[in-house]
């Protein structure tokens, strides 16, 4: 059995739903189909949510969505299937009656309840399409599966429970011999013990995938995608990117660390722990190789990867008295990072300063600073950037920070690290 995650970029118009009709067709085996929102729909969701949530008008957001929705579906010929139709039907009334209802005081609880309707929609669709094409699925409802606390957009699973839930929800699906087996299911969403929708962190459809392979003990994961793979850097910054043909679950929780958006972070530990491999292939050439992420580490050397991060800013921070900086400092600056939700990028400490390299974020950095000034002096350089090289090899390095003022260098055996302008 193999666990499918289609991005909303995969799902984004009829034409690619059709593709995404046309991969499945290109296997045989048992399915468990992990479906995003479509296209852009989760930022237009949250749009509305704004809107619901301070008492103003969303009606032309929501003409919007619709409109989209609507297109989608007349084009995959949906338009006139009644028993389409009339589960749609059922999804936007629900979404309609929660809008008329009046909002509770909780942000993200109001948020959870709208925004997974995006992902709703598209599984809906999907199915409906499958089916009409003769591929029979059954739509699973991840609100009844994936069993989280309510800590609402960004929801703790419950591995247990939701094992258990997978077990019983789909178990007898896929103990159906007799011909191939497919379930539909959402990304992103899950629910609390009361029943209430919760969701995991925007982009988090690639978890979902890995929360539903680890459950089942599938075979392995694909994530298609609008990249050949793994790229060992983000073609917006760098010429002659490289595809990584094969890297660890180890070397792609490194990339993430570092700051590589490939795959959302949480997903590669759970397939880790039992050993499912991860592909990533490009859902425009499906039958070319992609990547493979699994356990064996011998080519994550190969070929260097670079991660860069633009809009940095250096902040450097002593206590007043220039006394040194001692680990009752320490303790007290990484608390006030921790209150903020401010994350570190790099740090470096010496004698009477500690530095720390962070994005630049508009809203949470200044009152960083402010708490930190209370008892500290803080000076800050902007607009650096933070380049990580894995894999580095010298030449490369001066390649790559000739004719740049380096504030800041690390290394050690695999990684090295510039903070620089
Ligand atoms: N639809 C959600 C988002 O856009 C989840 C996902 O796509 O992974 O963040
Ligand atoms: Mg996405």
């Amino acid at each position: 059995m193999k666990v499918f995650k289609f991005g909303g970029a995969s799902v984004k118009d009829a034409g690619s739903v059709m593709n995404v009709l046309k991969i499945i067709q290109l296997y045989t085996d048992d399915l468990m189909v992990v479906v995003s929102a479509m296209g852009k729909t989760t930022n237009f969701m949250e749009q509305i949510v704004d809107d619901y949530f301070n008492g103003k008008e969303h009606n032309v957001s929501l003409a919007k969505v619709w409109q989209f929705h609507q297109t989608i579906i007349k084009d995959l010929g949906l338009e006139d299937d009644e028993d389409f139709s009339l589960v749609f039907k059922k999804v936007i009334t629900k979404l309609e009656i929660k809008l008329k209802s009046e909002s509770s005081t909780n942000y993200d609880y109001e948020y959870d309840q709208i925004v997974s309707f995006g992902e709703i929609m598209s599984s809906t669709i999907i199915a409906g399409y499958l089916n009409k094409e003769g591929v029979e699925n059954e739509w699973v409802d991840a609100r009844k599966i994936i069993r989280t606390n309510n800590n609402y957009r960004d929801a703790t699973v419950d591995w247990e429970l939701t094992q258990a839930l997978f077990k019983s929800k789909t178990g007898g699906i896929y103990q159906n011999n007799g011909s191939r087996n497919i379930c539909i299911t959402q990304g992103f969403i899950g629910h609390t013990d009361t029943g209430q929708t919760t969701t995991l962190g925007r982009e988090g459809s690639d978890f979902t995938a890995a929360i539903a392979a680890w459950c089942l003990g599938a075979d392995d994961v694909t994530i298609w995608k609008d990249v050949p793979g793994v790229l060992n850097a983000d073609p917006k910054f760098f010429n002659n990117t490289k595809k990584l043909s094969e890297i660890s679950f180890r070397e792609a929780i490194e990339l993430s660390y570092y700051g590589a958006s490939v795959i959302h972070p949480k997903t590669i530990k759970p397939l880790q722990n039992k050993d499912i491999s991860l592909f990533v292939k490009s859902f425009i050439d499906p039958l070319a190789s992609g990547t493979i992420i699994q356990s064996n580490t011998e080519r994550d050397g190969l070929i260097p990867s670079f991660i860069f991060k633009e809009n940095q800013l250096l902040l450097s921070i002593s206590p007043r008295d220039f006394s040194f900086i001692v680990e009752k400092n320490m303790r007290d600056i990484f608390e006030a990072f921790n209150q903020m939700k401010v994350k570190v990028n790099l740090m470096q400490n010496s004698a009477i300063s500690f530095s720390v390299c962070v994005d630049n974020d508009a809203y949470k950095v200044p009152r960083l600073i402010t708490l930190l000034e209370k008892e500290y002096r803080v000076k800050y350089n902007d607009s650096l950037s933070l380049l990580t090289i894995r894999h580095y090899k010298e030449n490369i390095i001066s390649e790559l920070t000739s004719n740049k003022e380096v504030l800041v260098e690390q290394r050690n055996r695999q990684t090295v690290r510039f903070v620089m302008r």
